[in-house]
């Protein structure tokens, strides 16, 4: 079983490299500060690494500075573990570390993933590769301390949507419960994940909602971040996170769209979808992927042509559903 693989070739591993994906969300940084841990219980020697910044919202978790955005140097790593990637293009400038490494394992959840590691630990059905992780730790028969129990319980509540997303099971609470069990301070935790906003943030979001143009008989939702917007309102990247969901949550809405300009020829956009609409397809399109409810892409375009071919694309998936 690949679980029983992945244990032996972390037993047999001396120094491994852990990489979370781009534009990193709390289950990326989650589950690798958990695997980080226990790795380091096995007294293995292991390193953090990450393209883009560790969002400010996950700054109260322990040894977040330990991601770093550029190899060490003078050092080779026995094995290389992907974790929360779908495809190999979400490891960034670590593509390159992963191909060369003689050994490579990628830990995720994505519908979409491609199975581009040496030995694939995918479950499609966990909420988070938080939850995955958390198996693992069990299988290399570790207890759970503190620090990896906050680290889980931000990656599994992060991408459950604090337990209300579809994705949500009963094995879910099962793990959240575990892990409740270890010194957890839930109320803070919700408070610094959930209610406590940067003035900057709340000026983005208030940019982006003026944006909102419904199509489609107001199935579909769109919202839109300009590169001014983000300049004027001194928000950053990571405050992007989550504005989707306004649009989302707007009663009959089956797509949401968020398209956010990155510079004059490039967007990344965040798709959410209900009902039998695909998100993960859709993205496809534009060589994105994801899950069946939230996907997303990056597009070498300008913002006004994605918004057309976006448009159109979706208009044509909603009227197949009529
Ligand atoms: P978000 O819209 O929050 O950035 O991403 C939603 C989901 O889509 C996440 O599970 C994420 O992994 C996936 N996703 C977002 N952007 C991309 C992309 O450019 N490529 C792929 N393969 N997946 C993406
Ligand atoms: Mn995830």
């Amino acid at each position: 079983m690949t679980i029983e693989n992945v244990v032996n070739a972390i037993s047999k591993a001396k120094n491994i490299a852990i990489i979370g994906h781009i534009m990193p969300d709390g289950d990326a940084i989650g589950s690798c500060l958990a695997l980080y841990y226990s790795i380091k219980r096995l007294s293995k020697k292991a390193s953090l690494y990450c393209t883009d910044k560790v969002p400010q919202i996950l700054n109260f978790l322990k040894d977040v500075d330990r991601f770093k955005n550029e190899i060490e140097p003078n050092t080779s790593y026995d094995l290389t573990i992907a974790v929360d990637c779908s495809d190999i293009n979400r490891l960034g400038s670590f593509k390159e570390l992963f191909l060369n490494s003689p050994l490579t394992i990628a830990i995720d959840h994505h519908s979409s993933n491609t199975g581009f590691a040496d030995i694939n630990l995918v479950d499609t059905n966990a909420a988070a590769t938080g939850e995955i992780v958390y198996g693992l730790i069990e299988k290399l028969s570790l207890e759970i301390d503190t620090d990896t129990a906050k680290a889980l319980y931000t990656a599994i509540s992060t991408d459950t949507g604090h337990f209300s997303f579809s994705n949500t099971s009963t094995e879910t609470f099962t793990i959240a419960a575990d892990l409740s069990r270890h010194g957890l301070d839930l109320e803070y935790i919700s408070r610094r994940l959930y209610r406590v906003k940067s003035i900057e943030r709340i000026k983005l979001l208030s940019r982006a909602l003026n944006s909102l143009t419904m199509y489609a008989n107001n199935k579909i939702a769109m919202l839109t971040i300009t590169q001014r917007d983000m300049l004027e309102t001194k928000a950053m990247p990571s405050d992007t996170e989550n504005i989707i969901n306004y649009a989302k949550e707007i009663e009959g809405v089956v797509l949401a769209i968020l398209i956010k300009e990155i510079n004059d020829t490039s967007v990344k956009i965040s798709l959410r979808t209900s009902e039998e609409l695909d998100a993960s397809e859709l993205a496809s399109y534009f060589d994105g992927g994801g899950h069946k409810r939230a996907a997303g892409a990056s597009i070498n375009k300008p913002l006004k042509a994605v918004k057309g071919i976006l448009i159109d694309k979706a208009m044509s998936l909603i009227k197949e559903l009529d």
